[in-house]
């Protein structure tokens, strides 16, 4: 994949970027071993000051940052604010949160007794530079919030983003560069997926985490567990969105537009798969199809967009092989379906309610990475979670009701990183965030996350 800005909304090559070489990758893997080694030492007063002056700098440069980040991938721009704004919030969270989240803790010296040790303690010490491969559809917040709580550790961070967003890639680097981070804290390495490999064998990288396809996971997982490295993986996700009876049908029905559009329909946690009660299907159905159908589809640059471009060509063309695969074995299209008229230059696609979706359909198993719902129609609560768990993923999962007991059911078995009930699912700084299955393993955000990147070491004294 070339690097380069392409906007989505006209097809248009806007700038095109030559990708490092290895002496420039050589270059940037050095200067991260160098700078963890006294960056490890600084204390958390020193890494708040840093933290806390990016987010101020992220914060003057919103509107900016924002447009670029429309241009390169096309959500929205009042989306892509939003984005920026999240990231800034997340960076105040872990400036304030991680001396607390990192402190020393361990068992009471009564329970180590045995072990001839007068106090055992666990320090949480940095593990050295992380490489982050990360993607185009949140190419702010995907970085930042693995960043925050990296730095915050006292890791270093080299970045490879999605070949699609270098101008993001590029002003990421700038924005650590500029709140005083020392040189070779944070970077950027402008390179295609192919130089992935070497740079996570270099015996100076000590772990990676990916946010990706399956695919990619997959690729950089092997390399990783082939060096022994520790990786986080958050890979994709069908999540499941269970309406039950006695769910609040106006409110399930206009969150779940905004559950399946948020970023023209390009989120990992986005809910996918609409598993419906037989006794309330036909009217939640009838709700979310009129608020699909008026979701403006449009430039993302105007601010009365809902839905803009799909970020590629090619992801377009997939997610159509995806509804006529689905149509072709049967599925009902209630909205949508096809690309909208007079939208001819942009890799648009308009949102789109498929019904009678079944396990002989692809929607029921892969990903549908844009504005295209599978809705089901589910007989009671266990056919319904029957439904939910039969996915290879199990990133999140929404599930509206007022029963309590139902609502038990759903939190011991859905098999997914979350459960959310009578909302959607969001990620926060504080709430860990990730999945099982084939969504990846680990865990971002939160105290859970920043541990993540962290040496775990046992102090024993006598
Ligand atoms: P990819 O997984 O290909 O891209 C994500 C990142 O991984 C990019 O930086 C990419 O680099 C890199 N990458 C790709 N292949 C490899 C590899 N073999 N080794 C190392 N790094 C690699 O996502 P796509 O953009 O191709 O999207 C394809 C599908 O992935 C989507 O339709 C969606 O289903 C899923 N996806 C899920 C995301 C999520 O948030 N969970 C985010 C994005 C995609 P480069 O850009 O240079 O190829």
């Amino acid at each position: 994949m070339p690097i380069a800005t392409v906007n989505p909304a006209t097809g248009e090559t806007l700038r095109t970027f030559r990708p490092f070489g290895p002496d420039e990758v050589e270059e940037r893997v050095a200067a991260a071993h160098r700078a963890f080694r006294r960056y490890r030492t600084t204390g958390f007063p020193e890494r708040t000051a840093l933290l806390l002056r990016a987010a101020d700098l992220l914060e003057e440069d919103l509107p900016e940052i924002a447009r670029t980040v429309t241009t390169e991938m096309g959500k929205p721009l009042t989306a892509a604010r939003a984005e920026a704004a999240k990231c800034v919030k997340a960076m105040r969270w872990y400036a304030g949160n991680a001396e607390a989240l990192l402190a020393d803790d361990g068992p009471s010296d009564a329970d180590v007794r045995d072990s001839g040790a007068a106090t055992a303690r666990v320090h949480y010490r940095p593990l050295g530079p992380v490489l982050a491969v990360m993607p185009w559809n949140f190419p702010l917040w995907q970085v930042v919030r693995f960043a925050a709580p990296a730095l915050m550790a006292g890791n270093t961070g080299l970045l490879k983003h999605a070949s699609n967003v270098p101008q993001t890639a590029l002003y990421l680097e700038d924005l650590f560069r500029r709140a005083g981070y020392p040189d070779g804290v944070f970077q950027t390495l402008l390179t295609g997926s192919d130089a992935v490999e070497g740079v996570l064998r270099d015996p100076r990288v000590a772990a990676a985490t990916l946010t990706g396809s399956e695919a990619a996971g997959r690729s950089v997982a092997a390399v990783a567990g082939d060096e022994v490295k520790k990786t986080v993986l958050e890979l994709g996700g069908s999540d499941p969105y269970l309406v039950l009876p006695s769910a609040d049908l106006e409110r399930a029905a206009a969150t779940a537009v905004t559950a399946r559009t948020q970023n023209n329909g390009q989120s990992c946690i986005a809910a996918k798969r609409f598993i419906v009660h037989a006794d309330v299907h036909d009217e939640f159905v009838d709700r979310f199809t009129a608020g699909m159908a008026a979701l403006r589809v449009g430039d993302p640059m105007d601010e009365a967009t809902d839905v803009g471009p799909l970020a590629s060509e090619r992801g377009r063309a997939d997610l159509e092989e995806l509804v006529d695969d689905a149509v072709g074995h049967g599925a009902g299209v209630r909205c949508g379906g096809r690309r909208p008229e007079g939208l001819d230059r942009g890799w648009y696609y308009e949102p789109t309610v498929l019904t009678g979706v079944t396990p002989a359909m692809r929607v029921h198993h892969e990903e549908t990475f844009g504005p295209v719902a599978s809705v089901y129609r589910a007989g009671n609560l266990d056919e319904a979670l029957d439904i939910a768990n039969d996915s290879p993923f199990g990133l999140s999962s929404n599930v509206w009701t007022r029963d309590d007991a139902e609502v038990e059911r759903c939190v011991r078995d859905l098999e997914a990183g979350g459960v959310y009930v009578n909302g959607m699912t969001a990620s926060h700084p504080a709430l860990p965030f990730g999945g099982v299955k084939r969504s990846g393993y680990g865990r971002e955000l939160s105290g859970h996350g920043i541990k993540e990147f962290c040496n775990a070491t046992t102090v024993w004294r006598a």
